[in-house]
């Protein structure tokens, strides 16, 4: 019988790579977890659900204060937001949450973590800085990266994503999202209540995809009498930047020649996710990935 350096493998050290090896080591396997980037964690806590939640908290925070009076208290005249500080507020709860999904944590429950980049060599062998590493089983979770659209002018212009959103100090009078998604919506609601004027553009003529439309008509609903400006049915052509400025032209999704030009300060591109296949060998593993689709489909 084969055997193996370890019985189970995971690539990827983000919320499902994370439950896999935590599950894999209470079940008694021996478990290797491998993680490219520097800490364990992934989108969710690094780029993803902690840092957006927490950015929703203080911002929803902001709008109930505005509302002081509906509540019986006086108006309150709230001064500008300092984004570095809300931030640094965002990345200490990042780091609190880390300590849950650290390495010692996970060495600590029965899991070898090591950090690189493999690539399998067969079904069974990956090659991890110039050493092969077997597992009978592997399961890849290497997550998604934010998906940009091929938009004229666009790789000129300095944009966002949900990953470089959390590095940003200077607030945006005027932010500009593209894609009305879930990423871009909670982000756009967020910079809104902090104080942006945002402006959400969507090609599809409802927002959040393929969600029920009663439930995006009513999120929409509310969005825009908060203040949101949404234009679905809407197309980015062309984006542009002079100085400070960011100006993306736009015309209607279904072909129409006229077009209107948006400028902003900032500019977040939240239009879908694309699959992290591109590293880890799936080619030599025989394996085609539609990158639109998702599921892996054997060649
Ligand atoms: C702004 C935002 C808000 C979100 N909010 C929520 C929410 O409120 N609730 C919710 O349930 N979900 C939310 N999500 C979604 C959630 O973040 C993802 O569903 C989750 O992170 C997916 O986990 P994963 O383990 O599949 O991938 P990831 O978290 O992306 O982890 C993949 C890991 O693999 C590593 N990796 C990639 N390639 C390699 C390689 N070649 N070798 C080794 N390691 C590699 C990466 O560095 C990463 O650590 C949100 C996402 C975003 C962007």
């Amino acid at each position: 019988m084969a055997t193996f350096d370890y019985d189970l493998g995971i690539i990827g050290g983000g919320a499902a790579g994370l439950t896999a090896a935590a599950g894999g080591a209470q079940f008694g396997a021996k478990t290797l977890l491998i993680e490219k980037s520097e800490k364990l964690g992934g989108d969710c806590l690094h780029y993803g659900c902690v840092p957006s939640k927490t950015l929703i908290r203080t911002a929803g925070i902001w709008a109930v204060a505005r509302r002081a009076r509906e509540f019986g208290l006086p108006d309150l005249t709230l001064p500008p937001v300092d984004l570095g500080t809300v931030m640094d507020r965002v990345h200490s709860v990042i780091d609190k949450i880390q300590q849950h999904d650290s390495y010692e944590r996970f060495c600590s429950i029965g899991t070898e973590v090591r950090f690189g980049q493999p690539t399998f060599v067969d079904d069974h062998v990956v090659e991890l800085d110039g050493t092969g590493v077997s597992a009978r089983s592997w399961i890849v979770a290497t997550g998604s990266s934010p998906a940009v659209p091929p938009v004229k002018g666009l790789a000129d212009v300095p944009f966002w994503t949900n990953e470089t959103v959390w590095s940003q100090r200077t607030f945006p009078s005027r932010l500009l999202v593209l894609g009305g998604g879930p990423i871009g919506l909670e982000l756009a609601q967020a910079f809104h209540r902090l104080g942006s004027r945002v402006t959400v553009v969507e090609f599809m003529d409802q927002i959040l995809g393929p969600e029920d439309p009663d439930i995006a008509e009513l999120l929409r609903g509310r969005l825009e009498s908060e203040g949101l400006k949404i234009l679905s049915s809407t197309k980015a052509v062309k984006a542009e930047s002079s100085g400070s400025t960011i100006r993306l032209t736009v015309a209607p999704a279904s072909g129409g020649a006229e077009t209107q030009v948006i400028e902003a300060d900032a500019l977040l591109v939240a239009t879908g996710r694309k699959p992290n296949v591109a590293a880890w060998g799936s080619r030599r593993l025989g394996l085609h990935i539609r990158p639109e689709v998702s599921p892996l489909i054997c060649a």
